[in-house]
This record gives structure tokens, sequence and C-alpha cells, in this order.
């Protein structure tokens, strides 16, 4: 089940504030993306639901705990960044079709605990949810002493084309909240919030998880082999969830493991030699075509450079993709170290310069020359 991994401070805290009536109405789970928020954010809303709570935290054996692990308690509202249905032509239907859409999200999310949303859909968090928890929030818990509303992702209520109105609808539920209603929202920056949201909000940080915690995490829930586990709680830096997206699905590579092969063959062509593997390289085809894809694969070349100047300064054990360590000694010797930074620059420029519709191929045949030029 969705159990709480690490973190014993944080829970410490939440769990001492529970108990003595003083957590705040409002909250703000923040850290790296997988870090654990929304299992953060969950853990408090079965402790605040528990029939019999201890001093720790929730006892996850009374009626309340059991169904809110079940994500079927009917006090706990779980929200989080959907795509806009279509079709959906006035608001009453779109309200309708969100509560949908959110409630096969959660079946998916009870058959498979690890379950992670698909990496390019485009999502977002609208009035139309808003007004929904507005509208829950008005009516009396069911079966707790309180309501809990938890919002995954709440940098998508920030302005931006159209969800303005979600933002600054969803700070007046705070400015005057519902009676007995807890609000626990999740982000990856607190500074991507409105700050006018954000003032309302109590922040709780939630840091990286150190490797050996991560990797004993992914040992006892998946069937990956010791050496899988480490090296994915190695490229995971401190977050289980990025570290579970490195895991093989169904034995074929997963897609962030794909973009990391795709990211250290870019690096591969440009310490090539030779001119045409850099060609070959900026037009084969892509990893994965989907929307992102690109950005993500040069945040993964970053990555790669990093390790190379770690691996060339003689620091191996800093590397973070360790199972390249040979490969990546190997490719030093082609690279002047002290142009390491510089070529990293290059890289975060052409991530940039990709944000404007830029042609990736073309942008890619281009940095891959530069770099070639840094790196020799
Ligand atoms: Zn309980």
């Amino acid at each position: 089940m969705a159990e709480v991994h690490g973190h014993e401070d944080v829970r410490r805290d939440l769990a001492r504030a529970v108990a003595r009536g003083e957590l705040p109405g409002s909250l703000l789970m923040y850290g790296r993306p997988g870090v654990g928020r929304q299992t953060m954010a969950r853990w408090l809303a079965r402790l605040l639901v528990c029939e019999e709570p201890g001093a720790e935290g929730p006892c996850d054996t009374c009626r309340g705990c059991r169904l809110a692990l079940d994500l079927q308690h009917p006090d706990i509202h779980w929200f989080f960044p959907l795509p806009r249905p279509k079709g959906a032509s006035n608001p009453e239907k779109l309200a309708d079709a969100l509560e949908e859409a959110r409630y096969e999200a959660l079946a998916e999310r009870r058959a498979d605990p690890l379950y992670r949303p698909p990496p390019d859909e485009l999502v977002g968090l609208y009035l139309a949810q808003v007004r929904t928890i507005r509208r829950l929030g008005a009516s009396r818990p069911a079966m707790a002493a309180r309501q809990v509303f938890i919002v995954g992702d709440a940098e998508l209520l920030t302005p931006q084309e159209a969800s303005e109105e979600a933002a600054n609808a969803f700070l007046k539920i705070l400015e005057e909240p519902p009676t007995a209603t807890t609000f626990i929202l999740t982000a990856a920056d607190p500074e991507a919030l409105l700050p006018t949201l954000r003032s309302r909000l109590l922040p709780v940080r939630l840091r990286a998880l150190p490797d050996h915690e991560v990797a004993a995490y992914i040992r006892g829930r998946t069937d990956a082999d010791p050496d899988r586990a480490r090296l994915a709680a190695r490229l995971g830096q401190g977050s289980i969830g990025r570290a579970l997206a490195f895991l093989p699905r169904d034995g074929e590579p997963s897609h962030a493991e794909g973009i990391r092969l795709a990211a250290r063959a870019w690096l591969e062509a440009a310490l090539d030699p030779n001119a045409a593997a850099r060609y070959a390289a900026a037009h084969a085809e892509r990893p994965a075509g989907a929307r992102g894809a690109f950005a993500d694969t040069l945040d993964a070349l970053e990555l790669w450079l990093r390790d190379l100047a770690a691996v060339a300064a003689g620091a191996d054990r800093d590397v973070i993709g360790d199972d390249a360590t040979d490969r990546l000694h190997h490719l030093a010797r082609r690279a002047r170290p002290d142009a390491i930074p510089a070529a990293i620059s290059l890289v975060s420029e052409a991530r940039d310069g990709g944000r404007i519709n830029a042609n990736p191929q073309l942008t890619l045949a281009r940095l891959l020359n530069r770099l070639s030029a840094t790196l020799s």
C-alpha cells in the first residue's frame, strides 16, 4: 500500500501538532518530484481521520485508516492534475467529466500503488475542480471529525492560460475555509505558487532520501534485483518516484531509462572524432517522439556531462550513472576536463532554445557540433 517511507522527522513534527490540536488548516508539502509529497499528504490525511491515532501517526488498522489506505475514505478528497476532458459543453458537464476522470484515476492508483501517470500527458487543475472542492467542503464530514482535501501538483494552479481563475477561486476558499476541513497542497517548488496562496500555507519541506533507503524501498516493493535497485536509487537522486521510473517495465527499458541511454549516445557522438557519428545521432529516430522528450534527454545529457566531469576529476564514487563508469573513463580521454562546464552551459542553452519551438533535430545537430568543438 502507499505507506510513507523515510521523512521520520517531518512525520514526528506533524503527529505532535495533530495530537496537540495545533495543526494549521492549510499546509504545503514541497520537495522535488518523486520525493513522496503526495504519499506524505495521504499519510497526514490518514492521521486526521484515524479513529485511534498513536503518538507516531495513524494506526493503519482502524476502519478509517483502512478506507483511507484503500483510497475509499468518504472524507479524504484527493485531487490532482488531469487531462482536460473532451466534449464537455458547459461548466456542469465539465465538472462531472472531471469528477469521473478523477474517480477513474483513483481506481488506477488503487489497482497499482506504484502507478505513475504517463509523463507526456498535458494536464491541469481547473476552475471546475476548485468549485467541486468548494461544494464538497460545504457539506459535513461523513465519518470522521473533519474532511481533508489533498491537491497534488498545486503549481498548476498558477496563473497561466485559463487557470488564473482556478488559483483565485482556490485562494478564496483558503481565505474563508469551511469549518472542519484541512487542505494539504503539494508542489515541487513553492515559489511557483501565487504568493497570496503561498502565504496562507504552512510549508513542510521533504528532503531527498539517502540512496540506501530508496534502494531498500525498491527491493521491498518490486522484484528488482539488488544491482538494479541500487542503480535506480542512484539515478533517482533522493526520490523514490524518480528511482522507480528507471526500473524496467515488463522486461523492457522504461521511458526514463530510454531517455538516459539516448542521452549517453548523444554524448558518445559528441566525443566521436568522426563527424559522421554526430550527423547520424542528430538524424536518428528520436527515442520517444512525444512532447517533452527532447528537453528531458537534454537534462539527461547534462547529467552525463557531470558524470564525465566526476570521472575526469578522479571522483568515480560521485558518478550517478555508475553502470557506465568504464565507458565514461574511455570518453574522458577524449574530452578536455576544463571545458566540461562550458559544455554544460551549451546544453542548457539548447534546452532553453528548444522551448521556443526550434526544430529539435537542427538544435541537436548544432549542439553536438558545438560540444565536439568545445570538448576536444
Ligand atoms: Zn487508524
